[in-house]
């Protein structure tokens, strides 16, 4: 790509940023960092009434943990700035000036009664009332008003917005880098509202203006925008503006497949919707996050990715590097994209298993102290070696190696029954009897001299083993059984198996 690239991420600070938000983010992100371009973060907070003053930090603390900070923003290289649209506001009338002198835009000064009024009488008639071309002469604005009546109006301080004056009876054309080209008939169109009566613009002009000045040259942006896009692309023909690119996002679904995946659809399904946990000021409502829920940021950032785009290979598992470098937004689908918890729990599974034990390890510690255990940091890497391929989370580590910090308090009663035979306890007491002559405890030596003796008595294994992890662990679960008897020692194994003993007879 020859030209300078320069993309923006553009929320609007009215509450914790929605997963989808975060892939836009992604995709915005890994497009830039491809093409060596720059990533800008704007606050579009025009929209005063719906404002929630944590948001803004909410979204920075989200990019930051996913590891994709913007490169110009808020209080970061403000080469363009200022990056919040509050803070731009003088800057926009200018520009709802400029199209109303080039015949583009023009004053309405309609009340909302008034056109309540409209609204309810085309339902009567079974009808949609929409402000355009086809009744734009007959309503209260400056196209069907004198100029002297709307200089007076505007004079007497009258309240007024500026509305977009669509072009009649054109095919617009538009390209999208993922949809390629889209036509549309401009009387289908509304005269969108560009500045507002409280002299604010809406969202259609501040982002337009905003986008023009700070150079962004590919708007990557969610499929609920696709709508504005005629209207956006209008903009930028009346202004004389060269127009960005536009690339717009397919929706994720929900995990049926079926309608776009809500906030609420994590509390009633049971997974987060956000990256970090959030707490409503005003409701002190907590919503989860994948943070707190115990998700490596990279692997949440992985399945992102795949939301939507697939590098067209076999491979799933993508560092954030391996990702800037695969990413295309020709493979960017136009479908919606299915959400799975499951595959996102997958995900984190895959990177716990390519962490190092060290790593791990570290992780590890602090929850174990948490449960009051003071473990030697070595001893904890060989647990976490032992156990970690069954575990999705860290948090699991626990329920998975508890017993290698402490003995079991209970025994799980259906193995017990299954397995804690009336011969059993003198078998017990025979091992106990065997693993004492053991001098070395090893691996190899106490597998040797145990399945040796196992093998001169004739009978089964399981008969020995079974009853032998019961004890250990509490349960028919667990690592490799020679591996836990030397990581407690010798004397903690026979402790064990006494207790066993005299508890289940
Ligand atoms: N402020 C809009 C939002 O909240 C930005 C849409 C766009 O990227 O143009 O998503």
């Amino acid at each position: 790509m020859s030209e300078n690239v320069r993309v923006r991420f553009a929320p609007s600070p009215t509450g914790p940023l929605h997963m989808g938000g975060v892939r836009t983010a992604l995709f915005n992100y890994l497009f830039a960092k491809k093409h060596n371009g720059t990533f800008v973060l704007r606050i579009e907070d025009t929209d005063q009434t719906r404002y929630v003053a944590n948001a803004e930090q909410y979204i920075i603390n989200s990019l930051d943990w996913c590891n994709i900070p913007f490169d110009e923003g808020p209080g970061k290289n403000e080469k363009f700035g200022p990056y919040r649209q509050s803070e731009r506001k003088e800057l926009y009338k200018q520009y709802a000036d400029e199209l109303i002198a080039k015949g583009w835009a023009y004053y309405a000064f309609d009340t909302a009664e008034e056109l309540d009024a409209h609204r309810k009488d085309h339902e009567a008639n079974g009808k949609t009332f929409i402000y355009n071309w086809h009744n734009r002469e007959k309503l209260q604005n400056s196209l069907a008003l004198s100029a002297e009546n709307v200089a007076q109006r505007i004079a007497d301080g009258e309240k007024f917005v500026v509305r977009f004056k669509t072009p009649q009876d054109e095919t617009l054309i538009m390209q999208d880098e993922i949809r390629g080209t889209i036509k549309i008939d401009t009387n289908t169109l509304d005269d969108k509202v560009l500045f507002k009566s409280d002299g604010m613009p809406t969202y259609h002009l501040a982002n337009i203006v905003d986008d023009h000045l700070m150079q962004i040259s590919h708007v990557i942006r969610g499929e609920e925008w696709l709508p504005s896009m005629p209207l956006h692309v209008l903009l930028y023909k009346a202004f004389g503006w060269e127009a960005p690119k536009f690339a717009h996002l397919p929706l994720i679904l929900k995990p049926v497949g079926k309608g776009k995946l809500s906030k609420r659809d994590g509390d009633k399904l049971g997974f987060p919707v956000f990256p970090l946990a959030y707490t409503n000021e005003d409701t002190n409502d907590v919503s989860r996050g994948y943070k707190e829920d115990g998700y490596f940021a990279e692997a949440f950032v992985n399945m992102l990715a795949f939301l939507g785009w697939n590098p067209g290979t076999e491979q799933e598992i993508f560092s954030l590097e391996e990702l800037i470098q695969s990413f295309d937004l020709e493979r960017v689908s136009k479908s919606g994209a299915k959400f799975s918890p499951d595959k996102t729990k997958w995900f984190n599974q895959q990177y716990l298993q390519l962490k190092s034990a060290e790593e791990l390890t570290k992780l590890y510690l602090p929850l174990l102290t948490e449960k009051g255990i003071n473990a030697d940091e070595n001893y904890v890497q060989k647990v976490v070696t032992l156990i970690k391929e069954r575990a999705v989370f860290v948090a699991d580590f626990w329920d998975l190696s508890s017993f290698f910090f402490e003995n079991p308090s209970s025994y799980d009663e259906k193995a017990v029954k299954k397995q804690w035979k009336d011969t059993t306890a003198d078998l017990m007491n025979e091992l106990v009897a065997v693993i004492n002559t053991i001098e070395d405890f090893t691996v190899d030596n106490a597998q040797t001299v145990i399945k040796g003796w196992i093998t001169s008595k004739e009978i089964g294994f399981g008969k020995v083993m079974q009853p032998l992890r019961l004890s250990l662990v509490g349960k028919l679960a667990g690592p490799d059984l020679f591996d836990i008897m030397t990581m407690i020692g010798k004397e903690t194994t026979v402790k064990r198996i006494t207790n066993a003993i005299e508890n289940l007879l």
